[in-house]
């Protein structure tokens, strides 16, 4: 199988229960939700997104024909310790349109412990380590547990209610970025964000993620 890479980076995570980790990103071109380019967003099943997925053409992006070689890739990013606590986290657009066995094992292989941030659509496999769900707009969850659920707020076809009984070791409201924001064009960031805190105050089975990554300017 042929991969096709966005784009491959080592940052810190900046969202969710490991924010702050230490990690290679590699962004998986594609996504079943939205093709990616403008002149398609306001039919898309997924209309706010603020991610670039589309070609192979970003940092380290490229085409790779064997598992083996993207996981040397992803290893030679690595910019840290390469004793412990080495963790890859595979995004995109959609990874799992593309993730299978055989590069699970080339990533292990290399050290990493394998995260992956999936709008859920897909079955996520027990091989990976840490299993992120975001579920978009009013499309069926395939994936129903995992470690976190991060949910976008407030969306127009999702309220947190739905989720709850679902088999996750974490909740996680994330507010709406007003750059993602099609829908409610009327409300401002920090709206979205007070009505984060209020939810996540009056229902603490919910925690709120902030994308500190946009806060701190860390890439
Ligand atoms: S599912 Fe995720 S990657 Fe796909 S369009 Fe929506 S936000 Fe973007």
């Amino acid at each position: 199988m042929t991969y096709s890479i966005k784009e491959i980076f080592y940052t810190l995570q900046g969202e969710g229960a490991q924010a702050g980790s230490p990690a290679v990103f590699c962004r998986f071109a594609g996504c079943n939700l939205w093709s990616g380019l403008e002149r398609d967003r306001a039919k898309a099943q997924c209309s706010f997104c603020d991610t670039d997925f589309v070609k192979t053409d970003g940092l380290n992006g490229g085409q790779f024909s064997t598992a083996q070689e993207l996981a040397q890739k992803c290893h030679s990013i690595w910019g840290g310790d390469t004793s412990e606590n080495m963790l890859i986290v595979l995004t995109g657009g959609e990874p799992m349109l593309q993730v299978d066995g055989p590069l699970i094992s080339a990533l292990k292989k290399q050290g990493f412990r394998i995260a992956i941030e999936s709008n859920g659509t897909l079955v996520v496999p027990r091989e990976i380590d840490w299993i992120c769900i975001s579920p978009k707009a009013d499309v069926p969850l395939v994936q129903t547990s995992g470690d976190e659920l991060k949910l976008v707020y407030p969306q127009q076809e999702n309220s947190p209610k739905q989720f709850e009984k679902l088999d996750f070791s974490h909740f996680f409201l994330q507010p709406l970025d007003i750059q993602q924001d099609q829908q409610l064009d009327n409300d401002r960031q920090g709206d979205h964000t007070t009505a984060a805190i209020d939810y996540c105050l009056k229902h603490p089975k919910w925690k709120l993620s902030l994308q500190t990554h946009k806060v701190t300017g860390i890439p």
